[in-house]
C-alpha cells in the first residue's frame, strides 16, 4: 500500500532542465572572476555555439524573445511593415514583431510537418502582393512585406532552400527561429545559419539552458556587429556616454554564459537522448490512432519536444495529469489570440487549429527514466484503448 501510493505520488515533469555537469563549478568561477555584464565565459560560450553550428558569429543575448527583436530590426523590419510568421508557433515569434510596430501575417501551417506551408506562402505572394523599387508591397493595405520568420517547430527544419528562393524572388529578409532547433541539422546545415539572421532560446525549457538566455546567428560581419552594438545600448564612445541610435540592453551576463558552457558539453548527450525519447513513443504508438510530427526531407531533428496528435488530445492531457504525468496541448494558433486580431491569416484549411486542438506534447526531459518513459506510455496505452474501443 504504502509503495502503491509513493507510486502515484511521484510526479513525471514535462521538460526538466538537466544540470548535471560543470555549471556549478563554471558558475561559481565566474562569480570568483568578479566579471559578471561580460567576461570570459561569455566568449567562450559563443565560441562553443560558433564551433558547433558552424554559424560565422553567434551573439549572446538576454532571451530568445530579445533576440527575435534585435535580428528582425537588424533585418530592417519598421513600423507599419508586415512580417510573415506561421501560425503554429510560441507567442514571442509574433510578439517580436509587434514590438517594432510592424504586424504579423500569419501563414497556416503543413498538416504533416507542422512548418510554414510555403505552397500557401508563394500563393499569398504571387497573388496578393505588386513589388516597385521600394518593395513587396501588400495589394489590399500597400503595407511593405519586409520579412519572413520560418520556425523551426519542435526541432524539425523547414525546407530552407525553397523558402530562401521564394524570399530572394521577393526581397523578403529571413530571420530564422530555430529557438527550439538547437542540436537540429538539415542537409548537414545547422538550423538558424541557412537565412540572414538565426536566433535560439536558452530558456529553462530548451535542449540547454542558461535559466534565461538567448543567440544571434549569423554568417554576416557588419550584421553581427551591428547586433553587438544594439544590445549594448548604442553606446558608441568607449567612456563618455554617446549613445548613436536606439539601443537595448540585451546582454547575456556572464554567469549566465558559465552555466551555457557547461551545458553545451553536454549537448550532443542531450540530442541523443531526445531522439531515443521520440522514437520511444512512436514505436509505441505506431498501431493507434495518433499523428506524429514527420520531418522534412534532410532534416536530422533535436526531437527537442515529443508531440503527437490525437483525439480528445484535452481528456488524455487530464488522464494523465490524475497519474501525476505533466503533458501540454501545442501551442495556441497565433490568430486565434486577442492581440492578433486586427492582423491577417491566411490559410485554405485552418490546419493550425486542428494541430493545436489535437496536439499534445509528451514527458520528454533528458534525465526521464525508462521506468518513467514506460509508465507514461502504459498511461496512455490505457487511454487510447479504451476510447478506440467506444
Ligand atoms: C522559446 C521560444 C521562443 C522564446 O524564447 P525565450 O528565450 O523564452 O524568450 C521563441 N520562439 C519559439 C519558437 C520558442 O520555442
Amino acid at each position: 500500500m504504502q509503495d502503491m501510493e509513493t507510486y502515484k505520488l511521484s510526479s513525471i515533469p514535462l521538460c526538466e532542465p538537466n544540470l548535471n555537469g560543470r555549471e556549478k563549478q563554471y558558475m561559481a568561477e565566474a562569480i570568483d572572476s568578479n566579471w559578471l555584464s561580460g567576461g570570459s565565459f561569455l566568449r567562450r560560450f559563443e565560441q562553443q555555439l560558433a564551433d558547433y553550428s558552424d554559424a560565422a558569429h553567434v551573439i549572446g543575448v538576454s532571451n530568445g524573445t530579445s533576440a527575435l527583436h534585435v535580428a528582425l530590426t537588424l533585418a530592417g523590419v519598421e513600423k507599419g511593415d508586415l512580417v510573415l510568421v506561421p501560425d503554429l508557433t510560441f507567442v514571442a515569434t509574433a510578439n517580436a514583431v509587434k514590438y517594432l510596430g510592424a504586424s504579423p501575417v500569419m501563414v497556416d501551417i503543413d498538416a504533416s510537418t507542422w512548418l510554414m506551408d510555403l505552397d500557401l506562402l508563394l500563393d499569398f505572394l504571387e497573388n496578393q502582393t505588386y513589388q516597385n523599387s521600394g518593395g513587396c508591397f501588400h495589394r489590399d493595405s500597400h503595407r511593405r512585406i519586409k520579412a519572413v520568420v520560418p520556425v523551426h517547430l519542435l526541432g524539425n527544419i523547414c525546407e530552407m532552400e525553397r523558402l530562401n528562393a521564394i524570399a530572394g524572388r521577393f526581397e523578403l529578409a529571413v530571420v530564422e527561429d530555430a529557438a527550439c532547433s538547437l542540436g537540429s541539422f538539415r542537409n548537414g546545415r545547422h538550423s538558424g545559419t541557412s537565412g540572414l539572421l538565426g536566433t535560439v532560446s536558452f530558456n529553462s525549457n530548451k535542449i540547454i539552458t542558461t535559466a534565461g538566455g538567448g543567440a544571434i546567428l549569423t554568417n554576416d560581419d557588419a550584421l553581427a556587429k551591428r547586433a553587438r552594438h544594439l544590445i549594448t545600448q548604442a553606446k558608441s564612445h568607449p567612456t563618455e556616454y554617446i549613445h548613436d541610435e536606439l539601443g537595448y540592453n540585451f546582454r547575456l551576463v556572464n554567469p549566465l554564459a558559465a552555466m551555457g558552457c557547461a551545458q553545451m558539453e553536454q549537448l550532443p548527450g542531450f540530442v541523443l537522448k531526445k531522439k531515443e525519447i521520440a522514437a520511444h513513443y512512436r514505436q509505441e504508438f505506431g498501431d493507434y490512432e495518433v499523428m506524429f510530427q514527420q520531418l522534412t526531407p534532410g532534416t536530422d531533428s533535436n526531437h527537442w519536444h515529443s508531440a503527437m496528435l490525437v483525439n480528445e488530445s484535452r481528456s488524455l492531457i487530464a488522464a494523465l495529469a490524475a497519474e501525476n504525468i505533466e503533458t501540454r496541448p501545442l501551442w495556441t494558433p497565433i490568430h486565434e489570440l486577442p492581440v492578433f486580431q486586427q492582423d491577417l491569416y491566411i490559410s485554405r484549411e485552418n490546419i493550425a487549429a486542428d494541430v493545436s486542438r489535437r496536439g499534445i506534447m509528451l514527458p520528454c526531459s533528458t534525465s526521464i527514466s525508462d521506468e518513467q518513459l514506460q509508465r507514461v506510455c502504459q498511461t496512455i496505452g490505457r487511454f487510447l484503448s479504451v476510447s478506440i474501443k467506444i
